[in-house]
């Protein structure tokens, strides 16, 4: 770790208890102070509602509020502020595609497709809204390594495809989709393109319309912000187009017992208070990201990445899950005759904190012919020398074990 990242550490107060090693950054991340700060800020001295009220207290409630979605524009690259729809997750974020967009564009026969990777957030929303218009949910299979098929993927596509959601990096395996690639193939056949961001923000620099996305999902806590706080980035146009998904406040334009009509972008999509220190922690996240040098923390999670794969090559009865490419965050693995959980709890015992079970990937376990994993997963604050420990504590189980 370089002196500079190491001072980057010392900004997470939770990582400062002793006997804690934290790799369990896929599920969320820690907070550094910066984020912690504005959202205490926030509360004591600027807390008030936003957007309606006619005090001076509110008006700075708004002005931050609205300046976190102005960060997220700029972080996102959006061409708009109103194409930024703060929702609660990720979770929420597909939940409101599939139901707004859904109803709107979805006819008998026409096909979804998801790629096998997909977090449960993002296939059983769609796999209702199938149910409930007639059309049908289609897999993207895997390769036996692991990759989206892309021979299988582009067969797939056909003009009954009208929405392609994928998943930037695979939060049980850490794999990249080759989006370059894959987006292209599902415009050209028309499709509506969404992209599950959740594990790639904390990661990757994003830039939406480079990207060519017509949606794209995070959460703030996998990236170093706040839990209750999301985004749906979409294309003003397809916004513009799709139904309301909640009702009441600030979507709100004007209400009648004959009828209502809604606010315009963005609001139209954020119905009641919002979570307002929430999205100033987002903010306050994102700028911190930001304010990173971005080559010096990628070459560092790669370091990481490495070592773990190297370390875990060298233990009898371990193997790595789909790890022969370029993952990045996330490494899967198990032991030989021993169930996940109970590797799990024994590295708890050691310290360390990991994940183990189906990752909410239920489809992808399935296809791997597994009924979980152990998973580890890094994010900037993580150092070798927690890595080579928690390999370390991995072999005394084992031989333990054994
Ligand atoms: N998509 C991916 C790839 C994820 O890793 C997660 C969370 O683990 C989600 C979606 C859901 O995110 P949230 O629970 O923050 O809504």
């Amino acid at each position: 770790m370089t002196p500079s990242l190491s001072r980057l550490r010392e900004q997470f107060p939770a990582l400062a208890q002793p006997g804690l090693i934290y790799l369990d950054n896929a599920a969320t991340t820690q907070k550094p102070v910066a984020v912690l700060d504005a959202m205490n800020h926030f509360y004591r001295r600027h807390n008030a509602n936003v957007h309606r009220g006619a005090h001076r207290l509110s008006d700075l409630a708004t002005r931050d509020f609205e300046g976190a979605r102005d960060i997220v524009a700029n972080f996102l690259n959006a061409s708009a502020r109103e194409e930024v729809i703060f929702t609660r997750g990720t979770t929420e974020a597909m939940n409101l595609l599939a139901r707004s967009l859904g109803s709107h564009l979805l006819q008998p026969g026409d096909e979804i497709l998801i790629d096998t990777w997909a977090h449960h957030a993002c296939i059983v929303p769609w796999q209702q809204m199938a149910i409930q218009t007639g059309a049908k949910l289609v897999p993207i299979p895997l390769t036996p390594a692991g990759d989206l098929d892309l021979d299988a993927y582009e067969s797939l596509l056909s003009p009954r495809t009208k929405v392609v959601s994928l998943t930037q990096i695979s939060n049980a395996l850490g794999k990249q989709a080759p989006l370059h690639q894959m987006l292209p193939a599902a415009k050209a056949m028309g499709a509506i393109t969404i992209v599950d961001g959740a594990q790639a923000v904390a990661h990757l620099p994003v830039d939406v319309q480079a990207l060519g996305c017509d949606f794209y999902a995070f959460s703030g806590h996998k990236c170093y912000g706040p839990t209750g706080i999301g985004v749906l980035w979409g294309r003003q146009q397809l916004l513009q187009q799709m139904p309301p998904y909640q009702y009441g406040g600030e979507m709100i334009d004007t209400v009648s017992f004959e009828g209502s009509r809604f606010n315009r972008l963005p609001y139209k999509f954020e119905a009641g208070t919002p979570a307002i220190a929430e999205a100033i922690g987002l903010g306050a996240a994102l700028s911190f990201i930001q304010s990173l040098d971005t080559n010096a923390v990628a070459n560092h999670e790669q370091a990481l990445m490495n070592r773990a794969k190297a370390g875990l090559a060298g233990l009898d009865g371990v193997a790595a899950i789909a790890a022969d490419g370029d993952n990045l965050g996330a490494l899967s693995f198990r032991v030989d005759g021993e169930h996940h959980q109970d590797i799990g709890i024994l590295l708890d015992q050691a310290g360390i904190a990991v994940r183990c079970g189906h990752h909410c990937c239920q489809p992808l376990m399935q296809a791997l012919g597994l009924k979980g994993s152990c998973r580890v997963s890094f994010a900037l604050y993580n150092t070798e020398a927690e890595v080579d420990a928690f390999v370390a504590a991995l072999q005394e189980i084992t031989e333990f074990l054994n």
